[in-house]
């Protein structure tokens, strides 16, 4: 393990939808295209995280201001997607994140209902599992994500999770200050229900806003719990038959 876990700090505040982040991501990891779907609705022509979308920048229109949010993989720190996957295709890293390694991942789809924030996802065409590696390959190479390096207004930034969340604490105090009072943080807390996201943000209106989750929980929390309920229960059958077959034995 690595002695500073790493992360993505995002802050929304001045992000411009440039999309920058989207494409690097992309060009970086070889993600191919996810359909070139054309919405009418809105700017975003890739709708959501998933297989073949790593980052995803959201455009919500208000009325007199447009919030853009460039989301990814929260790199949880209680992962359900890492506790049900059964071949070990998804591992922690040093760096403290969540990475798939595609030549292990068996195309199961376990991780996809488990994770909460519904980001892990299945390619049509392989079926296998596919998701932000918070670009596993350049951090081991010393070198920055590549969405946060493309950045040009530096919404994304990267580094030793705690430096962020000062950071981040600092900047909303600033934001506070002039009189933008709806600026909060989401996700760092280590209180919150899947222990503190390697990945948060800063948001300027509630996460359903922006397509988060208010109170995610991770979705494994009740496993240790059930599997002693089933351990006992199996004991409880296996007293019973041993007693069944005991009476069974005896001459009336
Ligand atoms: S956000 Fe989902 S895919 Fe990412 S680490 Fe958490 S549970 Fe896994
Ligand atoms: S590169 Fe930065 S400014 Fe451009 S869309 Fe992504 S997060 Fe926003």
């Amino acid at each position: 393990m690595a002695e500073q876990r790493m992360g993505f700090f995002t802050d929304t505040t001045v992000c411009i939808g440039c999309k920058a982040c989207e494409v690097a991501c992309k060009e970086w990891n070889d993600v191919p295209d996810d359909g070139f779907v054309f919405r009418a609705t809105s700017y975003d022509n890739t709708g959501s995280l998933g297989a073949s979308t790593w980052r995803h920048v959201a455009f919500v229109e208000q009325d007199g201001r447009w919030l853009m949010m460039s989301d990814v993989c929260k790199h949880c720190t209680h992962a359900a997607c890492l506790d049900v996957c059964p071949t070990g295709a998804l591992f922690r890293t040093e760096f403290d994140t969540v990475v798939v390694q595609p030549d292990v991942c068996n195309g199961c789809g376990y991780c996809v209902p488990a994770c909460p924030y519904g980001v892990i996802d299945r390619r049509e065409d392989d079926g296998r599992a596919w998701k932000c590696t918070l670009c596993y390959d350049r951090l081991r190479g010393g070198m920055e994500p590549a969405c946060a390096k493309a950045c040009p207004t530096k919404s994304i930034q990267f580094g030793p999770l705690d430096e962020l969340r000062e950071r981040a604490r600092e900047r909303v105090e600033r934001l506070h200050a002039e009189g933008m009072t709806d600026a909060r943080l989401y996700g760092e807390s280590p209180d919150n229900g899947v222990g503190g996201t390697g990945a948060f943000f800063l948001l300027m209106d509630e996460p359903e806003t922006y397509g988060l989750p208010p109170d995610p929980v991770v979705t494994t929390r009740d496993l240790p719990a059930m599997w002693r309920w089933a351990g006992g229960a199996a004991l409880a059958l296996a007293l019973a038959a041993g007693v069944a077959v005991c009476f069974a034995g005896r001459k009336p």
